[in-house]
């Protein structure tokens, strides 16, 4: 991935932290976006050849700035998602609109961001975190839920709509990562999410790291509008 920039939203922690050494790893100069300036300075500097941006998903201003700033990028890693969960029947209409907003707009809004530069050099990867959930559903995410499922379609239309000029656009559909995202999950509900895993255990950011390098590498260059499963085996 020499000569490669990759920007990687949602990457001062986590799955996208794990991402974005990856990338580094591989010979990308990288770009870490999120919201939380001083995180991101700490984790962009363990990495070589990597800058930072702050970026809200959630804001289409921001969005325009931060890929400004970031100048032109050949692989763009949808991974910022938030979670605001509770049953439909009480969910209040903004836990609806700013997980839509952050997880879905804000990744349709960076992917067109990036679109011009990859058509006009007819190179690029456009990889999005979707999730298990995306595919299976779950009770009290329909938000969540909703964003992730609306994230592979998108995938599949973008992949449509440039495919001609080279540019692939997949998902990843991780299930259970261990993140601060799921830390607070009772004891309970884990051991029964391990028992549903064939592979009995969770995943690490880096095995959805794998599988994110592997589709920005050339070695992919045939795959696009795929979802890709890295969850053990928990839903297939
Ligand atoms: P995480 O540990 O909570 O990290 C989320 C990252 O996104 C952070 O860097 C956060 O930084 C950033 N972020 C949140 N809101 C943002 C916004 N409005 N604008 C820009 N950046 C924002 O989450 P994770 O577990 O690594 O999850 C990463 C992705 O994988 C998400 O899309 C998630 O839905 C998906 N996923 C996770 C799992 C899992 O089990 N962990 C399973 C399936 C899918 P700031 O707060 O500083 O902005």
């Amino acid at each position: 991935m020499t000569n490669k920039t990759a920007f990687v939203t949602g990457a001062s922690r986590g799955i996208g932290l794990a991402c974005a050494r990856s990338l580094a790893e591989a010979g990308a100069r990288v770009v870490l976006g999120a919201r939380d300036a001083a995180k991101l300075e700490q984790a962009a500097s363990g990495i070589p050849n990597a800058t930072w941006v702050e970026i809200d998903l959630a804001s289409p201003d921001s969005i325009k700035q931060a890929f400004a700033k970031a100048g032109r990028i050949d692989i763009l890693v949808n991974n910022a998602g938030i979670t605001k969960d509770g049953l439909a029947l009480r969910m209040k209409k903004d836990d609806w609109d700013t997980v839509l907003a952050t997880n879905l707009t804000g990744a349709f809004l960076a992917i067109q961001q990036v679109l011009q530069g990859m058509l006009k050099e007819r190179w690029g990867r456009i990889i999005n975190i979707s999730s298990i959930v995306g595919e299976a559903g779950n009770p009290g995410q329909a938000n969540y839920v909703a964003s992730k499922s609306g994230l592979i379609g998108l995938t599949k239309s973008i992949a449509q709509e440039v495919g001609s000029r080279n540019i692939t656009v997949n998902a990843v559909a991780p299930g259970f990562i261990e993140t601060d995202m799921t830390a607070s999950l009772s004891a309970e509900l884990k051991e029964s999410m391990i028992g549903h895993t064939p592979l009995r255990r969770f995943g690490k950011p880096e095995d959805v790291a794998a599988a994110v390098r592997f589709l920005a590498s050339d070695e992919a260059s045939f795959i696009t509008g795929h979802v890709l499963d890295v969850n053990g085996g928990m839903y297939m």
